[in-house]
């Protein structure tokens, strides 16, 4: 039996991966995984019990006691934190750079890099994240690494969170993507780097539709999808 197919969309904050990774899973029958909601689920309990950001060993502690699940169906991925749907409570602008923070921590990663890797166990996947081509799933067969400018990336941030009432300026919704950046591309395991063998799409002056239409093209030229 072949394995299930497994691609990876990686890159920068508001590059456009989830919108980009739903698409592409629904036009190809996979499951869609956010593995950033991990990230944010496990920040959320340590917001929630107010351990500080810097304290390595309280963090680590809070983490590894939570109870971290993701649902996926019907194209949708929910994450529960200890049993409790935290979908709309993981958005919030304290929680976003908390999970920039929390993800630093080689626990932190170690745990939740497990539960990713389980959700791809016998079903073919769409996963989305900063480390899924690297550390996830190295030898997945197609990676992306999607990018904008940080603009364009602000400016599609913004215009998603406005109408779910999270209202940021532009220079703050910039400012906070650039500082997310900083910390995911610099901090010491699993940063934010293309893999060696992903693709390279720049998203700044295309569509999602383009964007999926580039991918699927990519997978019917590796044969991993029949051509329609
Ligand atoms: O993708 P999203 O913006 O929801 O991710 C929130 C945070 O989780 C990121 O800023 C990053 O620090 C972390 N993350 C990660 N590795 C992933 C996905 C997310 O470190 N695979």
């Amino acid at each position: 039996m072949t394995n299930p197919l497994i691609i990876t969309i990686d890159g920068p904050a508001g590059a456009g991966k989830s919108t980009v990774a739903q698409m592409l899973a629904a036009r190809l029958g996979l499951t869609y995984v956010d593995s950033g909601a991990t990230y944010r689920a496990a920040a959320l309990k340590v917001v929630r019990t107010g351990a500080a950001l810097d304290d390595e060993g309280a963090v680590a502690a809070v983490v590894s006691a939570a109870q971290i699940e993701i649902v996926t169906d019907d194209g949708h991925s929910v994450v529960y934190l200890d049993g409790r749907n935290v979908g709309q409570q993981i958005r919030t602008s304290e929680v976003t750079l908390a999970a920039a923070q929390v993800s630093r921590l080689p626990e932190v990663r170690q745990k939740l890099i497990a539960l990713q890797r389980s959700l791809a166990r016998g079903k073919g996947v769409v996963m989305e994240g900063r480390d899924i081509g690297t550390v996830v799933f190295p030898d997945a067969p197609l990676k992306i690494f999607l990018k904008a400018d940080v603009e364009e990336r602000a400016r599609r941030r913004l215009n998603q969170d406005l109408p779910e009432g999270r209202a940021r300026t532009l220079e703050q919704t910039a400012y906070d993507i650039g500082r997310r950046d900083q910390l995911d591309a610099e901090r010491k395991v699993s940063p934010l780097v293309p893999a060696p063998d992903a693709v390279e799409i720049d998203s700044t002056l295309l569509s999602a539709e383009e964007v999926v239409e580039r991918i699927i093209e990519l997978a019917r030229e590796r044969k991993l999808v029949k051509s329609l």
